[in-house]
């Protein structure tokens, strides 16, 4: 340890999984890969060894689209080795395409309030006005804070720190793609300090032990769209499905007939495709609509959005909640914040 490193600072294992903060051009104005490790991100991140003694593990090397589910779950364990090993923090750093669903997916694999931070860059190391640097050393920043204990994980991007549960990855390339339509950041950095605003309530951590996680299949339903798909599901190895349904969680009539069909052989759980707000329970009698759907034997996905409802269906039934009466319940404890 160099003598100019503040004696004592919290030991910090960085992870990297790759995405736009690690990559470059394979050839001079070709496209970008995810090929630099743990230890270049760091370097990329002046200043970040001052807050936290960091150890870089290149954990993946892939762009963010081709992580697993069982990518996630390995990362989760490793995070849940590494605090039993003494680090007091875990920072992450993959592609922003799927933050929001590996952000999402510790905040509910991993239940110690040691502090987890995900990060990543909109625009790669050789780009101009490159952020990586930053995000990485405001995630560093967070993650070293006593305030961030408890938090579940979050998301640093942009100088502002978002809940897992609530943020969403809202555009293509702009730096400030990352949002929490529901709620607005729980928290920002501004020099060098931290804040952390508000703290979410509610956090439901789901005990997957060895379970694998179960396949499920998301749908989305568009204006005019039958819904011929819902019955091949089964056949193609799914075992369950999160359908984003129009508004409030409203599908066409043919759809509303394929998806009963499905729910009596597999859990059906309808999410809205609207971005922001809780599926109706009671405001609509029409043929698809959520009144006539629950009648169905679906179950509803509250306010969480279909990729976060896909994961958590998915570990539930990895860890062998399987009656969709259970499923149901645990989806509703979650809508209530409770
Ligand atoms: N826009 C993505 C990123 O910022 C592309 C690459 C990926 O998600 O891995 O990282």
């Amino acid at each position: 340890m160099s003598s100019a490193l503040p004696a004592s600072r919290p030991k910090i294992v960085l992870l990297s999984l790759g995405g736009t903060i690690a990559s470059a051009p394979a050839t001079p104005g070709g496209g970008s890969l995810p090929t630099l490790t743990a230890t270049d991100i760091v370097a990329g991140a002046p200043g970040a060894e001052q807050v936290a003694e960091l150890v870089p593990v290149s954990f993946r090397q892939l762009p963010s689209s081709h992580l697993t589910l069982v990518d996630l779950v390995a990362l989760a364990r490793e995070i849940e080795d590494r605090f039993a090993d003494g680090f007091d923090a875990a920072v992450v750093t993959q592609g922003t395409d799927t933050i929001e669903e590996t952000a999402f997916a510790l905040d509910l694999l991993v239940a110690d309030s040691k502090a987890i931070v995900v990060t990543g860059a909109m625009r790669g190391p050789s780009i101009l006005g490159a952020e990586g640097g930053a995000n990485l050393l405001a995630a560093v920043r967070v993650a070293a804070s006593p305030a961030a204990r408890g938090l579940g994980t979050v998301v640093a991007m942009n100088d502002e720190v978002h809940a897992a549960r609530w943020v969403q990855k809202t555009h293509t390339s702009n730096v400030a793609a990352f949002r929490s339509p529901m709620t607005g950041p729980i928290g920002w950095l501004a020099e060098e300090a931290v804040r952390i605003a508000v703290r979410p309530v509610g956090r439901e951590p789901v005990a997957l032990g060895a379970g694998a996680p179960a396949d499920i299949a998301l749908l989305a339903m568009p204006l005019g769209e039958d819904g011929r798909l819902i019955g091949r599901l089964a056949e193609a190895g799914y075992e369950g499905a999160v359908i984003e349904a129009m508004g409030g969680g409203h599908v066409t009539p043919s759809a509303a007939e394929a998806l009963e069909r499905c729910a009596a052989t597999m859990p059906v759980v309808i999410a809205s495709r609207s971005g922001a707000g809780e599926t109706l329970r009671r405001t609509y009698g029409f043929v698809g609509s959520e009144i006539d759907l629950a009648a169905r034997g679906v179950i509803f996905a509250g306010w969480l959005p279909g990729p976060k409802a896909r994961l958590l269906l998915s570990f539930l039934m990895g860890a062998g909640v399987r009656d969709p009466r259970a499923i149901a319940a645990e989806f509703e404890r979650r809508r209530e914040l409770s």
